[in-house]
């Protein structure tokens, strides 16, 4: 049935694929869907969101829909199966084939040879989106004053900026080169023993993103896009990803979008309810922001580096890393993914928490239009965070909370579903 021969996996004998029809994906009730469990806590995480989410789809729909998981490998259980390759061409060819997958996530040595393999996914594949939606769930400890003011959601650019992998190190052949040709050629003053590294940002890949963006705001009908960079040092990379947003906004969206001047000079302050306003921040500016009036911020648009930097500070804002999902989207590839690494201290402890696993699940099962299961998740989530039995992180410093293991959250999350 596949369009693949794979070496070392085979694919589930029942299910079906996930299809594109009319540039919309078209879903079986039996999806047949790859997953990576991933290095480190992956193995705590991704057995407790196939769980949920097999008990809400069961729920849901009466057991008329029923996802049909296919293991694929990456990072170290790759590199056992595969003689020591860590991103198998079967895993690729099964992301691509399969339209819709989901990982737990991949360690990635600092400093040493090897690439971020996540890294290398979202590039091969050309996920140009990293969406991580940021939201408060009642009772969660935060360090804000109003957490319930943070309903944010970042789209973060994945395949360019400093994390493209044009990088080489002080005094190698290859930086030594790039500063003498520099020298040359721009009369750069470069101290010869520095490390080099590149920062693309290309007119097409910032539109793509920013795009992505803007049709995400009117479809969910969002207040505002913020587009955030540091243009004011980095003139021709993120200055130019901020004027090729204005210009996309006016080109392609001018129905839909004002400009904050817009607010001011034809609508005297106020913004017309039908109109959504894009603005930009400056990055350390943007830090600041969305501790002081996390309110007057809605979708973000940024790319790599900066969306990185904020995925954190926003989760930090609204629980921490354990309740922090994400997905990488093309223009019709998907892989969704929790915000965090591998946590390697906790891997194997059956400690963690899997929320945003399983909130990237979430993520999984609305782009699916499996709403109905979406929403028992979520209700569940919010029921059990309420009660006060969660994992580690949630129990910290709150009064009264039980401590649950990863794999008795799960449990306490689906024993919480009501059909709705
Ligand atoms: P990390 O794995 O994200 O963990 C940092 C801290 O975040 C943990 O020590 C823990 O904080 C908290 N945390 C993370 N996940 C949690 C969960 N599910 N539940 C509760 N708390 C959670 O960051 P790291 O230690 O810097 O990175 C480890 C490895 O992961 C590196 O190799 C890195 O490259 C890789 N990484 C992979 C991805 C990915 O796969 N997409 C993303 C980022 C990093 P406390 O100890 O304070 O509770």
């Amino acid at each position: 049935m596949g369009i693949f021969k794979y070496e070392k996996i085979t694919c589930p004998a029942i299910g079906t694929k996930i299809t594109l029809e009319n540039e919309k994906i078209n879903v079986p009730n039996n999806p047949i869907i790859p997953f990576i469990t991933g290095d480190g806590i992956g193995i705590d995480i991704t057995p407790a969101m196939k769980d949920v989410i097999n008990a809400c789809v069961a729920k849901a729909y009466n057991g008329e829909k029923k996802i049909q998981w296919f293991e694929i490998f990456a990072g170290e259980k790759a590199a056992e199966k595969y003689n020591g390759d860590f991103l198998p061409k079967d895993t690729l060819n099964a992301i691509q084939e399969f339209v819709v997958s989901i990982k737990g996530p991949l360690a990635t040595p600092i400093g040493g040879g090897m690439r971020s393999l996540n890294v290398a996914i979202r590039q091969i594949m050309n996920l140009y989106a990293c969406i991580r939606p940021v939201r408060y769930f009642d009772f969660v400890n935060s360090p804000l004053k109003n957490p319930e003011a943070v309903n944010m959601v970042i789209f973060r650019e994945n395949t360019e900026d400093v994390y493209a992998g044009h990088e080489w190190a002080g005094n190698s052949t290859q930086a030594k080169k790039i500063i003498e040709f520099l020298a040359k050629e721009f009369n750069t003053k470069i101290r010869p023993d520095s490390g080099i590294g590149i920062k693309p940002i290309s007119e097409k890949a910032s539109k793509n993103l920013i795009r992505k963006a803007i049709q995400f705001a009117i479809e969910q009908n969002r207040q505002s896009i913020t587009l955030v960079h540091k243009g004011n040092i980095m003139k021709f990379t993120e200055g130019a990803f901020k004027t090729w947003g204005y210009e996309l906004a006016e080109n392609e969206f001018s129905k839909y979008l004002i400009t904050e001047d817009d607010v001011w000079e034809k609508y005297n302050g106020e913004q017309p309810k039908d109109k959504i306003v894009i603005k930009d921040r400056i990055a350390d500016n943007m830090l600041q922001q969305i501790l002081t009036k996390p309110e007057e911020y809605d979708v973000i648009a940024t790319m790599n580096l900066n969306g990185d930097y904020l995925s954190d500070a926003l989760a930090a804002q609204v629980g921490g890393l354990g309740m922090a999902p994400g997905a990488n989207i093309g223009d019709f590839t998907a892989v969704f993914e929790a915000t965090h690494g591998t946590a390697p201290k906790y891997a194997g402890k059956d400690m963690v928490n899997p929320g945003s696993l399983i909130l990237s699940g979430v993520m999984m099962l609305e782009y699916m239009n499996w709403e109905k299961a979406s929403k028992l998740v979520i209700n569940a989530l919010e029921k059990t965070i309420v009660q006060g039995t969660v994992t580690y992180d949630l129990a910290r410093n709150r009064d009264n909370a039980i401590k649950l293991s990863t794999s008795d959250y799960a449990k306490a999350i689906i024993k919480n579903m009501e059909v709705i």
